[in-house]
């Protein structure tokens, strides 16, 4: 599986990413203890800094260099096409604290969510770190409008023709 490191900066393209499946943990520096864990080959780091090249090279890690700015969904799209990663909502990862989340059964964590999500949701999960229920409802289809946003850029960005097939052909609509 495809894990990330990232910087504090880089969240939204980090909870994006867990939740498509690549667990990415943010933290509030990167530094050189921090992305040590990541040496062979156990996860790959994704910064703005590019001071903080040498120290990655040196390292041995694997890592890419975001251009600095606001616009997450540019920072997503090079992510994707970089790594050759599937941009689909797997929601298996607590977006919150990273962990691999368990499914739940809705009766025992009714107490823990609203009446009409209980009623309507599918797919209950639980993280085990956090506590934290989820499920798919109105949230999932949200979640999927600002996605068909982020397809659109990566589309913009890389084109049709220059995206590998095996990545981007569920875009090819
Ligand atoms: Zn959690």
């Amino acid at each position: 599986m495809v894990r990330f490191l990232a910087e504090w900066h880089l969240q939204r393209v980090a909870r994006w990413l867990t939740l498509f499946g690549y667990p990415t943990k943010v933290f509030p520096k990167l530094d050189e203890r921090v992305v040590s864990s990541c040496r062979g080959g156990g996860c790959k780091v994704l910064t703005t800094s590019r001071r903080f090249r040498s120290t990655l090279d040196r390292l041995k890690v694997e890592y890419l260099l975001l251009p600095n700015s606001e616009d997450w969904k540019t920072q997503l799209c090079l992510v994707l096409r970089h790594f050759d990663l599937k941009p689909e909502l797997k929601l298996d990862h607590c977006p919150l604290c990273v962990s691999p989340l368990r499914p739940a059964d809705p009766d025992r964590v009714k107490e823990r969510i609203p009446p009409k999500s209980y009623e309507l949701g599918k797919n209950f999960k639980e993280c085990p770190s956090c506590g934290r229920i989820y499920w798919i409802g109105s949230h999932k289809r949200l979640m999927e409008k600002t996605l068909e946003g982020l397809r659109r850029r990566c589309r913009k960005l890389f084109g049709l023709t220059s995206v590998g097939e095996n990545v981007y052909s569920e875009l090819n609509e």
